[in-house]
């Protein structure tokens, strides 16, 4: 499938990865837009927010609960989750991700 995220997670691609489960896998961004910027990607494909069902309820947990997971991992003060969902809401990869963005990592001047 011609996906980049698709590519990333089956490793056809490189990339810098933090974390990886059997359903989620999150990224470094290739162009940080804020000093700490992660993607929480599912390995199952979904185009984007407006794609999901009902079937998929837990897996957007699963995002969620991981983007926490890693915030206290990085130990990150505070931060931002977006999904940015089509391309009127700025949405460039069509594989449905979590955007994770924070300032400074706890304890930095
Ligand atoms: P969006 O605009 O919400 O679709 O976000 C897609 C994000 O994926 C952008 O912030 C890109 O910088 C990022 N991105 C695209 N290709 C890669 C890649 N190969 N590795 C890491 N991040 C990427
Ligand atoms: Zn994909």
């Amino acid at each position: 499938m011609d996906c980049i995220f698709c590519q990333i997670i089956d490793k056809e691609v490189p990339s810098d990865i933090l974390y990886e489960d059997d359903k989620v896998i999150v990224i470094k961004d290739i162009h940080p837009k804020a000093p700490v910027h992660l993607l929480i990607i599912p390995k199952k494909h979904i185009v984007s927010v407006a794609h999901l069902g009902e079937s998929d309820k837990t897996l957007i947990g699963d995002l969620v609960l991981t983007a926490k997971k890693i915030a206290e991992t990085q130990g990150l003060k505070g931060y931002n989750l977006v999904f940015n969902v089509g391309r009127d809401g700025g949405q460039m990869v069509d594989h449905l991700h979590l955007h994770l963005l924070s300032g400074k990592p706890k304890d930095l001047p």
